[in-house]
């Protein structure tokens, strides 16, 4: 089964509107220059969301959301819903980031219920899972992976299942500079794989996308992504440089 490989910039609270369209107009021409059949994502903030979109247009980069409500609308003073994504032409939304989960208390259920809602819209979820280093150091990391991926996929339709990525970002890997070897990053992908196995059955398991995240950059990404679970990358601060961004691309098979 091959399976399309992805590179997704998690640009987080980064970048003005005007910085963004900037950033889109460098990266597009890098991307020129490279033969690369992977499928682009960056996730802008909110408010650069739609230069992004018009910025990208014509171009083989998408765009995508860092966060999404799970609801259309109503009273939800400073949420966003997946239909007003849908609406401006996003395509990707970021679910669960562990800093969602970790500075907003974001628990595996609102997980849950972010995901069958993007899930109903024309729309990717990206949903991001991982232990922390208490409980890797803890021995913890199979159960805390395995519930996490139980719990996000609660009732997702098996139709809906080849649509969905998930991005592996082990929480002390983030921003840290410390990145998982490559083989202990894809023996996690692997167990995720068998969750994903369980729930949906092997066939639609071997079609979902797992990414890794967690301090990738241009000289580690090469042998992240060949290893054979592992289907691309979730990039925080190495999506801020075009230049950097261009590069991973680059390293994908
Ligand atoms: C992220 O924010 O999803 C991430 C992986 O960040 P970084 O690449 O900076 O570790």
């Amino acid at each position: 089964m091959t399976r399309t490989t992805m590179v997704a910039g998690n640009w987080k609270m980064h970048k003005t509107a005007a910085e963004t369209r900037r950033f889109i107009i460098e990266f597009k021409n890098r991307l020129l220059a490279i033969d690369s059949r992977a499928e682009i994502v960056v996730c802008p903030p909110f408010v650069s969301l739609a230069t992004a979109v018009d910025a990208a247009r014509g171009t083989p980069i998408g765009v995508g959301a860092q966060n999404a409500f799970w609801e259309d609308s109503g009273a939800y003073t400073g949420e966003i819903s997946p239909a007003m994504l849908e609406a401006l032409g996003v395509g990707y939304v970021i679910i669960g980031h562990s800093e969602r989960r970790t500075i907003f208390g974001e628990t595996d259920e609102d997980v849950n219920r972010k995901l069958l809602h993007v899930l109903s819209r024309d729309l990717t979820p990206i949903v991001c899972l991982g232990e922390s280093l208490d409980e890797r150091e803890g021995g913890r990391t199979e159960a805390v992976v395995t519930r996490q991926v139980g719990a996000a996929l609660e009732g997702v339709a098996p139709d809906h299942a080849a649509r969905l990525v998930i991005a592996y970002e082990p929480i002390w890997a983030i921003g840290t500079g410390q990145t998982a070897s490559s083989e202990m990053a894809n023996d996690v992908h692997a167990l995720i794989r068998r969750g994903l196995a369980a729930i949906f059955g092997g066939a639609s398991a071997d079609r979902i996308r797992i990414l890794y995240g967690g301090s990738v950059k241009p000289a580690n990404a090469e042998s992240l992504m060949a290893e054979p679970d592992i289907d691309g990358v979730l990039v925080g601060g190495a999506s801020l440089e075009a230049e950097s961004l261009a590069a991973i691309v680059r390293c994908a098979p």
